[in-house]
């Protein structure tokens, strides 16, 4: 398509714009009036394509010069020519802001001269123990899919969209002016090249219908919180072009057992000071069991006499694997001695020989004092 009005008044920014302003104006009109927000609305449609077209123009320095100097003439024919021929090229051609504005370098939509389907970005919540095993999640997506009644050609049953007679199917119609021939969006088939006699009654010719869809989605083993996964065409149908694609925002909770570090688990064990000193079989949790047996897996390890408070002990294998399938992180178990706040008469008679047998200072008698003379 290409425009006639002025470049500068459709961004409605003086003549003397530099880069960064034309860019803001033009962002500025792109969201006001992208497709994604307006659906169906033509005049949406043909604001967008003229302010895209007005920016295609004065963001290039060669061009704008041009445009300054002979106005739309001096852009028609060759290099020059001014224009999107359709939605496709423009999100292509501005992929940089399309990205920052609707989230992710790229999205938004492209390939070149083919509208592609909206993307759809969902989410979903997975437990460490999931993230960690792999899970297969119910997900349920409300997109635009080719119409069930036309197949998304937009033509009532039995019939097809035929090639428009006005353009010949090109979309463009050219006009003679002076001695310049000015491509114009066909009038008839607004662009499309077709046109459709009897429109589907089901989607009313637009050739997508809106659906409930429940997809059953493999998350691989080791995923982290944050991930996307992207299934390829599982976005939105665009008659006549590709589907956009789903995107699944992984979610990972939280487990208070654990601290997730990558691939690496770790987690505290609490033990008692004769524990750490004689060696004792401990009781460590595990985020997945061999036997599958869930949250509240354990295992037992073997303490070794002497243990001090901070040592840690690693299992080899317990951790996440990774997600390209490369290896297995581990679980670091992170001993804390703890010492008791309370004791019983008999526990700091025991401790005070403890602490005289190997010649250690303790503080006199005091904190059990009153306790063992109201027992007696
Ligand atoms: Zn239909
Ligand atoms: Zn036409």
């Amino acid at each position: 398509m290409t425009v006639e009005r002025d470049y500068y008044e459709i961004l409605g920014v003086v003549r003397e714009a530099d880069a960064a302003e034309l860019k803001r104006a033009y962002r500025r009109l792109a969201m006001e009036h992208h497709p994604d927000r307006n659906p169906g609305d033509k005049d949406a449609e043909t604001r967008f394509k003229e302010a895209s077209e007005a920016y295609q123009v004065l963001s290039d320095p060669e061009k704008r010069g041009r445009y300054d100097r002979f106005g739309h003439a001096g852009l028609s024919g060759g290099a020059g020519q001014a224009g999107f021929s359709d939605l496709g090229d423009i999100f292509g051609a501005f992929s940089d802001i399309f990205g920052d504005m609707f989230g992710g370098g790229g999205r938004g939509s492209g390939g070149r001269g083919q509208a592609r389907g909206a993307d759809i970005e969902t989410r979903v919540t997975l437990s460490l123990l999931e993230a960690a095993t792999g899970a297969t999640k119910e997900i349920t997506i409300q997109r635009r899919v080719a119409c069930s009644t036309c197949h998304g050609s937009g033509a009532a049953p039995g019939t097809q969209p035929e090639t428009c007679q006005q353009c010949g199917g090109r979309g463009q119609v050219l006009h003679a002016q002076g001695f310049l021939r000015i491509a114009t969006t066909c009038p008839v088939c607004r662009g499309q090249g077709k046109v459709i006699r009897r429109v589907c009654p089901t989607c009313e010719g637009a050739g997508v219908e809106r659906q409930l869809d429940t997809l059953q989605v493999n998350i691989p083993a080791g995923v982290e919180d944050g991930s996307t996964l992207r299934l390829v065409g599982r976005g939105e149908a665009a008659p006549g072009g590709r589907p956009g694609n789903l995107y699944v925002v992984i979610a990972v909770e939280a487990d208070p057992r654990f601290e997730r570090d990558g691939v690496d688990l770790h987690t505290e064990v609490a033990i008692s000071f004769p524990q750490a000193a004689l060696g004792d079989r401990i009781t460590v949790p595990i985020l997945v069991a061999k036997s599958a047996e869930g949250a509240g897996a354990t295992e037992d390890i073997e303490l070794p006499a002497g243990t001090q408070p901070g040592d840690t002990v690693t299992l080899k294998g317990k951790g996440l694997p990774r997600v390209d399938g490369r290896g297995t992180g581990d679980l670091v178990a992170h001993i804390k001695v703890v010492v008791p706040t309370h004791l019983g008469a008999e526990e700091e008679a025991h401790l005070r020989a403890y602490a005289a047998a190997g010649g250690q200072r303790v503080n006199p008698e005091k904190a059990g004092f009153f306790k063992r003379k109201k027992k007696k």
